[in-house]
């Protein structure tokens, strides 16, 4: 099972100028091939398929656990794709049945707008749905470890091109952020591939050459140390993990460290509604009223009990 946190991993800047080109690229690292859906659900039917699991609990400790941190990617991937859809001067009348949405036709993704309400989809930057063929579960675990190794090499590869390809400000954050986490993965099923067969895949560091440590928004992850830590998803379980994730990073030299616990984070922005696309926008007023109701009648606070960032 998996207990869910109402926190982004990171914190994430709050809307500005918008920037639908922009957000049908980021689509990649939601619904692309080396995405992170594809991240999250090679690892989590790898975890669900492990046979033998208590002979090789430190393994699959591993895999399950980084399947946890992979959700709250795609939450992040989401968080800024909807962001660069927001446009915060479009709160008020979207004046349909208006030329409303003129301005946004052959610029980025169509269905951004009109099969979504300016929210992300689970789809690729060229608009093709996440498949699950892109998910590599075949039981033998040499062979699934290698996988992941290359998955998560050209989920960098992917998450670089993003980067200097958009430059909004959330994608910025969005891909310094994954970078340094991706590298993370990158070494530890690097390092697992090491302690099961000998096979020293350091050696092919810094595989795809990115040099997180001059990226501007790499740069205070890597201070933190958040590059040689495994975050622990779990109160008691997937302890064992520590088994692979130890020694130095073969980049840095830094001690590899786990903690137990997911990461601090941050509170989300809560984006305001876009009329134009009536999302968010039922009844407002009625709205309103209708929850103070409910929440009346459930003897709950008059104020909402959930944090966002922009409260
Ligand atoms: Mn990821
Ligand atoms: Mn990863």
């Amino acid at each position: 099972m998996i207990s869910r946190i109402d926190r982004l991993g990171v914190e994430m800047p709050p809307p500005s100028e918008p920037d639908p080109a922009g957000a049908a690229a980021v689509q990649e690292l939601m619904g692309g091939k080396f995405g992170e859906m594809s991240t999250f659900m090679n690892y989590t039917f790898q975890s669900f398929n492990f046979r033998g699991r208590q002979s090789a609990r430190p393994f699959y400790d591993l895999i399950a656990n980084i399947a946890a941190e992979e959700f709250g990617h795609i939450e992040l991937v989401a968080a800024a794709i909807n962001t660069m859809l927001t446009d915060p001067e479009k709160v008020d009348d979207g004046k349909a049945p208006e030329a409303a949405l003129a301005g946004l036709k052959g610029i980025g993704n169509p269905q951004h707008f009109i099969g979504g309400g300016r929210g992300a989809l689970p789809q690729d930057s060229m608009g093709n749905p996440w498949n699950g063929d892109y998910v590599f579960a075949s039981g033998d675990l040499v062979e699934d470890l290698l996988h992941n190794f290359f998955l998560e090499t050209n989920a960098r590869n992917n998450k670089l091109k993003v980067y200097e390809m958009v430059e909004h400000p959330s994608a910025r954050a969005l891909t310094g952020y994954l970078l340094v986490r991706g590298g993370v993965h990158q070494v530890a099923y690097a390092k697992a591939l090491e302690h099961l067969t000998g096979t020293d895949l350091s050696k092919l560091f810094p595989t795809p050459r990115i040099p997180t440590d001059k990226i501007p928004e790499c740069k205070p992850h890597i201070k933190k140390g958040l590059h040689a830590t495994l975050y622990r998803f779990s109160a008691d379980d997937y302890v064992e993990l520590s088994a692979i994730w130890n020694g130095k990073h073969p980049e840095t030299g830094d001690e590899l460290v786990v903690e137990d616990g997911p990461p601090e984070g941050a509170l989300p922005n809560d984006l305001p509604p876009q009329p134009d696309v009536f999302a968010g926008d039922y009844a407002p007023d009625e709205l309103a009223k209708l929850v103070k109701k409910l929440r009346k009648a459930a003897g709950l606070p008059n104020k909402p009990t959930g944090a966002v960032a922009d409260a």
